[in-house]
């Protein structure tokens, strides 16, 4: 599996940026060291934060699934043929995009 040595890097390098990340996001949510705040217009944007850091959150851990999965796919030789139709990933399309497991064609038929 040579051929893909070096994308496997590549998102290893892309989940630890992502872990790092998602901690941070995780330590925000619960920011444990501050007071319940009294004031009440406080109180909503901090529950406004907490939602967009949740979202924040979701995301990463939807990005972190897809590079697992994009690693599991090297390491079984299936990386780089679309899950989809079996075809061939665009090279073009895998280098921009590396952890994606559907060629262009699957890709903008889902939207
Ligand atoms: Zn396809």
């Amino acid at each position: 599996m040579k051929e893909y040595d070096q994308v496997r890097d590549q998102l290893i390098d892309m989940l630890e940026e992502l872990d790092v990340r998602l901690s941070k996001i995780t330590n925000e949510v619960k920011h444990p060291e501050e007071p319940v705040s009294q004031d009440f217009e406080e109180q909503a944007s901090q529950v406004e934060n907490d939602q967009v850091l949740d979202f924040l959150g979701n995301a990463a851990r939807v990005e972190i699934e897809q590079i697992r999965h994009a690693i599991a796919r090297i390491d079984n030789g299936e990386y780089g043929d679309c899950e989809v139709c079996g075809e061939a990933i665009n090279p073009e399309r895998l280098k921009a995009v590396p952890f994606t497991k559907m060629c262009i064609k699957c890709a903008s038929a889902i939207k």
